[in-house]
């Protein structure tokens, strides 16, 4: 058997009338660029998500860049996250000239250590951004209780979030701003590159929808310097028709993890993910932890040559990547972060995944251990 990490092709065989359609629909009306798809899906996903606002734009990197552009964030000033997160999250804060400034992860949920934030807030700090890494909230509120009363923003890195909850609320719609992308291999992902953000705030959508077009408030004026970070037609309507079906891909994802955990969870020396009670994890990754690097690696070695693809998110962390050495971060600074990147493996995990497939992976998994 050879089980895929993911397989797109499956879950667009399951839609192409629909997205076939609505595609031919853009093209019949030259809607390439913004216009009444993306619209369309905007007033969808702002209702999905519950909130008065969604911006869509052409990536998830965007989507954080414009949210800090337009909370005013800049030269001077710091911006706390998490070195376990896809670099994106960084690149943002570094693309409007703020400094990055890392808080170790809780080594449960994989999520920022709310425990740990307060002692690196400064009067520089500006903004916080947690991740909702693998497609589980952070714990979103304690975070929001304290950016209030160091008063500062939060913007949620949702990327990875799409549907997920925490205490019955959208990821999304937890905090100030909300960011998410619609890159292909997401939960809900779009036909090339895509991205949103989603606010309740009426000033703050005003202005990420004016830098989103180039700054222009009328034809042919620009009052600051802008971006072109608009949503393409296409995906629109393709996003439109794959919002109808999240929240059973959602479902379908958390059934196939809840298979895995109760195989694995009799394992000695293997931990499984762990869930926040008040939190709806939608999986778009399921991580399991090793005991060390060289069991992890012999693992994935094993599970090649069994015809079983996996992952690794994310294998170097972004305080020991080249681009971030300037920051001065040195191994050991973060070793939550760090035992992660070494020891866990992503297993495949895709709604159209088979009971057989996952059957395989389980299979495969208890022998390796057996040995
Ligand atoms: C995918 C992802 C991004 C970036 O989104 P793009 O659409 O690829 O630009 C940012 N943060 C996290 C956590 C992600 O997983």
């Amino acid at each position: 058997m050879k089980i895929p990490f993911i397989d797109l092709k499956r879950q667009y065989n399951n839609i192409s009338s629909q997205i076939d359609e609505v595609i031919k629909n853009v093209i019949d009306s030259t809607a390439f660029a913004s216009g009444p798809y993306v619209e369309k899906f905007e007033e969808f996903y702002r209702n999905y998500i519950g909130v008065k606002h969604c911006i869509g734009v052409n990536s998830g990197t965007s989507a954080l860049h414009l949210s800090l552009k337009v909370l005013n964030v800049g030269n001077g000033d710091e911006v706390i996250t998490t070195p376990h997160t896809f670099v994106s999250t960084v690149w943002a804060i570094s693309y409007v000239g703020a400094k990055p400034v890392f808080v170790d992860i809780n080594p449960d949920t994989y999520t920022i250590d709310v425990d740990k934030i307060q002692e690196k807030i400064t009067d520089k700090t500006k903004v916080i951004m947690p991740v909702h890494l693998y497609g589980q909230s952070a714990n979103t509120p304690d975070i929001v209780k304290l950016a209030r009363e160091n008063h500062l923003f939060v913007i949620e890195d949702a990327a990875q979030a799409q549907g997920s909850e925490c205490n019955g609320n959208k990821c999304g719609s937890l905090a100030d701003i909300g960011c998410f992308s619609f890159y292909p291999g997401k939960n809900l992902g779009a036909f090339g590159e895509a991205g949103a953000i989603t606010t309740d705030d009426d000033n703050l959508a005003n202005e990420l929808r004016y830098y989103r077009n180039h700054c222009q408030k009328e034809k042919n004026l620009h009052f600051d310097i802008g971006y072109n970070y608009r949503m393409d037609g296409i995906q629109g309507a393709v996003l439109s028709v794959k919002l109808k079906y999240l929240d059973l891909w959602n479902q379908q994802r958390k059934e196939i993890a809840d298979n895995y955990s109760e195989a694995f969870k009799e394992l000695d020396d293997i931990k499984i993910p762990f869930e926040l009670p008040n939190v709806k994890h939608i999986y778009h990754q399921y991580q399991l932890q090793l005991k060390d690097e060289n069991t992890r690696n012999s693992l994935r070695e094993y599970l090649t040559k069994e015809g079983i693809a996996s992952g690794l998110h994310y294998p170097v962390p972004v305080h020991l990547q080249q681009a971030y050495a300037h920051l001065g971060y040195k191994e050991g600074d973060f070793p939550e972060t760090e035992k992660a990147a070494k020891c866990n493996i992503s297993l495949p995990i895709f709604p159209e995944m088979t009971e057989e497939e996952t059957n395989y992976v389980i299979e495969k998994i208890k022998e390796y251990f057996k040995r």
